[in-house]
């Protein structure tokens, strides 16, 4: 039996919510999407939530409506999923690479802090991403983007429910950005939502959202129609009650993980900085050498994993074209070091323990 990388967690309570929406023949955004919103809003902590169709509009829209356009430079890692630096790109913006720590594989703040010193005035916004679940360091980001008065989005699209220092990531940014594809730690199918505590860049949203009318075919600027829809939403409220478990059964996965593969020489496993309580959307170990073989076995062995990401986003070639040859050693290590076991919350224990063991034979048999 193939174990894969992931699997939502559903049953019958999101069929039971997808019926109803079905049988009470209101599809679109309606009634559930207002609740889902609310939800998921107070969950996070943020005054203002706005649900998108995925996790790259909801991003799209964060940029736009905080006003960035044509030529903006914004700052982000180039160590993340394409939509980061995509959404940037869909404004007519530029990004602006920022070198990763290779420990967390998120934004190393001193990088950071050489761009701003360099080139500061210039920069419209700096989009984090909470990679792998595990929470950027807020505290040196944001003191660093009040000093150069630089409003931060947040990409948590791996992320829902981290905490940074016993605050969710999600709510501490001038707006954020989740995805509920059915890959990450919560699903609605195809979804995302944008969350914000300024009332104005909340209200800007929604109406970019929906082709920019506040009131039904009155346009005042051009929009999108990007909204979420109430089946989407009804299976969204379900999978939030779930969460803190699905998290919880996340980290005592890669607990497992650790005490069992952290003293293997050969592999690096993920570090949690004190400041974190990550929620492990990948278990992400780190090969100095034979990642590809140990990847070729997991092939042959059926187990699931993942490469994120195989090209750091300044070798793509679209991305490439526009920003040019720049260096960023610690992308380019990670992303030819990295692979990502299984960890989601429906795995069972034996299943761990066969993961764990075909890691260490491979350790033992297949440096030679
Ligand atoms: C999944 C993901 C997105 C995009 O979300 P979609 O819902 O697939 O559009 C953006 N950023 C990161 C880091 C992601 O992992």
């Amino acid at each position: 039996m193939k174990i894969p990388i992931s699997k939502p967690n559903l049953d019958e309570e999101e069929k039971n919510a997808v019926q109803a929406v079905l049988d009470s023949g209101f599809l679109a955004q309606g009634k559930r999407v207002a609740k889902f919103e609310e939800d998921f809003g107070r969950y996070i902590g943020a005054k203002q939530a706005i649900a998108t169709s995925n996790g790259t509009t909801a991003l799209f829209i964060a940029l736009k409506a905080i006003g960035i356009s044509q030529n903006d430079k914004v700052v982000t890692t180039p160590f993340t999923f394409v939509a980061s630096a995509s959404s940037i790109m869909q404004c007519g913006a530029i990004p602006i690479f920022c070198d990763i720590d290779p420990q967390t594989f998120n934004i190393d703040p001193d990088a950071l802090e050489r761009i701003l010193k360099k080139d500061g005035s210039s920069i419209k916004a700096i989009l984090i991403v909470h990679l792998y679940g595990l929470p950027c360091p807020m505290d040196e980001i944001m003191s660093l983007a009040n000093q150069y008065s630089i409003p931060v989005i947040e990409d948590c699209a791996q992320a829902h429910g981290a905490e940074y220092r016993g605050k969710k990531v999600g709510s501490f940014g001038k707006a954020s950005a989740f995805s509920f594809y059915p890959t990450k730690n919560m699903t609605t199918g195809e979804g995302g939502m944008i969350l914000t505590n300024d009332e104005e860049l909340g209200k800007k949203c929604r109406m970019l959202i929906n082709h920019g009318s506040k009131k039904r075919y009155y346009h005042e600027f051009l929009g999108y129609n990007f909204r979420m829809t109430d089946i989407a939403a009804a299976i969204g409220s379900v999978q939030l009650k779930k969460l803190d478990d699905s998290n919880q059964r996340r980290r005592a996965n890669a607990n497992f993980y650790n005490h069992e593969l952290s003293s293997i020489p050969k592999i690096e496993t993920p570090v949690v900085p004190d400041y974190a309580l990550p929620v492990f959307h990948q278990y992400t170990i780190k090969l100095k050498q034979h990642r590809d073989d140990l990847a070729s076995f997991f092939d042959q062995k059926e187990i699931g994993y993942g490469i994120y990401y195989p090209v750091p986003l300044h070798q793509q070639k679209f991305i490439h074209q526009i920003v040019g040859n720049g260096n960023y050693p610690m992308a380019d290590s990670c992303s030819r070091e990295v692979l990502s076991i299984p960890v989601h919350p429906l795995l069972k224990k034996e299943e761990l323990e066969h993961v764990v063991d075909l890691i260490k034979y491979f350790c033992q048999e297949g440096f030679n």
